[in-house]
């Protein structure tokens, strides 16, 4: 009997095999006290097993093929830099010598510590980075209870070095970044997690390996049994069991069709993206890191729409200072060679790491709270150095600067304000900056899309966030799993304050992209177009197909049908036009 099984889908495509069930042998954490005579001696036995870690950690980085993306080798140096960093290192030995713990426990208890203040974190993405936390503290632990020299096979998982993978589809609780790339290694063929959302490194890796996956899928090795054979569809987030002779051959079919799909793509590298009634499109990409851009380079973008600067602030406890910033972007700059580069000032939440008191208490609902812009306006001691950094890099390449989460006008005013001071300060160092370097907004909360006309009168571009402005239109926090089913981007709402967003830039005469996830998302393609948009930015790898639909696409057609869509107040019609519009 046919069974399946869901989660979310987070890379694309199709896998037919047989599973591997993967049991993580748990390190047991016991708590005892150390007498006072051996308390160093406990100490160097926790700086051991962080040097035993780090060495692990660099034997993978080698493993890491030449033409892995740059993500794979940049998740191991996180973990790397993890290994240095004071509050995993000193804060244990600390614990060590004051409470007589031992080295185990200490790293418990700092551990224990450390993930709280990553679940209060208000940003998504480095809400997730507490699996990184988890992932290093595991690896010690390991280390320190297993005590065993021979142990050192880099991972939780016994298997993931023997050559047993081949082929497989691993279904794990949870996988490290070390983990996929070994996995990479042997030739797996899909990945299922029990946890894990569409941000975690599983996700994001499988992504730019090309390998489906599907995470989140709760109890999965429960349901599903070793050596099982099914079906993956890493796109609708299904794993299917129970396979007959018909299922398969439907799913080998759609494997060849995917596979003929993906070498079709590569031949629009490098070619315009241009209607078929004529209309050019811009097709930029988001990155995270200054490494990312390689693969901005590789898949011919007309530049990055969205360069997120929050790495920046990411494992540490003070902030980086004018000449860090200046050096990623410049990194980016050099890559990029001549193409537009949008820089997004910090985009930090409720986070203490970064505020270290300055921020005032955790607020209870982070994501309305000090965030973003509101933060960097807040502690200008941040944000000068950002500031500075922009402008100091415009005079290498085409840079552009982008003011996350606007919800007042005012916003904008006091930023400009500050570019004006920054830009004296600059000359009064000698130091070079492009004068007109254009400066725009996100609009990503719905005051703002209201208000769009205003915003576009004092800014030279907006760019439309849409993972928060479904977020805060339909009041649904985008990272509760309980309320994902309400997270929806075709509401009436939603595209109503898109349509007027990119309304208001055109009447302004300014340029309006739109680089939440909808972009990269090809069932959103038409709509958009039909909406008026004619600037995508998005993750890389979902480029060139967002090129193909745009092909095939007649703008003036769309925009019939989707002037149309927002007029319907028949919610019945109103479901059977979007169907039409974005229905796969
Ligand atoms: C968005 O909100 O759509 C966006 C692109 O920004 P982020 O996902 O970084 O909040
Ligand atoms: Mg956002």
């Amino acid at each position: 009997m046919p069974f399946s099984l869901h989660g979310i889908g987070v890379s694309r495509g199709y896998a037919i095999g047989r599973t591997y069930l993967l049991q993580r042998n748990q390190p047991e954490i016991t708590e005892y006290i150390i007498p006072d005579t051996i308390i160093e001696d406990e100490v160097q036995r926790f700086l051991n097993s962080l040097n035993i870690a780090k060495q692990q950690l660099r034997d993978i980085r080698v493993q890491v093929p030449a033409t892995a993306p740059a993500e794979a080798t940049a998740f191991i140096d996180t973990h790397l830099l993890m290994l240095e960093d004071t509050t995993l290192t000193e804060a244990p030995i600390k614990l060590i010598r004051s409470h007589k713990y031992n080295a185990e426990w200490a790293l418990k208890i700092q551990r224990d510590s450390l993930v709280q203040v990553f679940e209060e974190m208000d940003d998504p993405y480095l809400r997730t980075r507490k699996e990184d936390v988890e992932h290093v503290v595991r690896r010690v632990q390991h280390i320190l209870v297993t005590e065993d020299a021979a142990y050192l096979n880099n991972s939780d998982y016994t298997e993931l070095t023997s050559s047993r993978l081949e082929g497989r589809i691993i279904v794990a609780d949870d996988l490290t970044p070390a983990d996929t790339i070994l996995m990479q290694h042997q030739g797996v063929l899909a990945f299922v997690t029990e946890y894990g959302g569409p941000l975690s490194h599983t996700a994001i890796l499988a992504r730019s390996l090309g390998i489906p996956a599907v995470v989140g899928a709760r109890n999965a090795r429960t349901y599903l049994g070793h050596d099982e054979p099914v079906v993956v569809d890493g796109r609708a987030g299904v794993i299917l069991t129970g396979l007959d002779e018909r299922i398969l051959r439907y799913y080998r079919h759609k494997q060849q069709e995917e596979r003929r799909q993906q070498r079709e793509l590569h031949k629009l590298k490098g070619k315009p993206a241009i209607t078929r009634d004529g209309l050019t499109i811009q097709l930029y990409a988001n990155i995270e890191l200054p490494e990312d851009a390689v693969a901005v380079r590789d898949v011919v973008a007309d530049g990055i729409g969205l360069y997120r600067t929050e790495f920046l602030f990411m494992n540490r406890s003070d902030v980086p200072d004018e000449e860090e910033h200046l050096a990623s972007y410049l990194h980016v700059i050099k890559i990029l060679e001549g193409s537009p580069i949008t820089i997004r000032t910090a985009d930090l939440g409720a986070d203490k790491q970064v505020d270290s008191g300055r921020g005032g208490p955790i607020c209870t609902n982070p994501a309305l709270g000090l965030r973003a812009i509101r933060m960097c306006l807040k502690d200008l001691a941040m944000f000068r150095p950002q500031l500075r950094a922009i402008l100091r890099a415009s005079a290498y390449g085409p840079v552009r600067m982008m003011i996350p989460m606007l919800s007042t006008i005012q916003e904008v005013f006091q930023v400009l304000r500050l570019v004006t001071e920054t830009k004296q300060e600059l000359r009064d160092r000698g130091l070079a900056f492009d004068d007109a370097m254009p400066i725009g907004g996100m609009i990503e909360v719905p005051a703002a899309a209201v208000c769009a006309p205003q915003f576009a009168r004092y800014l030279d571009f907006l760019s439309i966030g849409t993972n928060d402005l479904i977020q805060y239109t339909l009041a649904i926090d985008r990272v509760d799993n309980e309320i994902s089913y309400l997270y929806d981007p075709l509401h009436p709402a939603v595209l109503m304050l898109i349509h007027n967003t990119i309304r208001a830039g055109h009447k302004a005469g300014i340029p309006v992209s739109l680089c939440g996830e909808m972009a990269g998302d090809s069932r959103y393609t038409a709509l958009l177009l039909g909406l008026g948009l004619t600037q995508f930015s998005m993750h890389p790898t979902a480029l060139l197909e967002i090129k193909r639909v745009i092909q095939d696409s007649n703008v003036a057609e769309l925009t019939k049908v989707v002037r149309r869509l927002l007029h319907t107040t028949d919610t019945e019609k109103y479901g059977e036009m979007i169907k039409g519009i974005a229905g796969n």
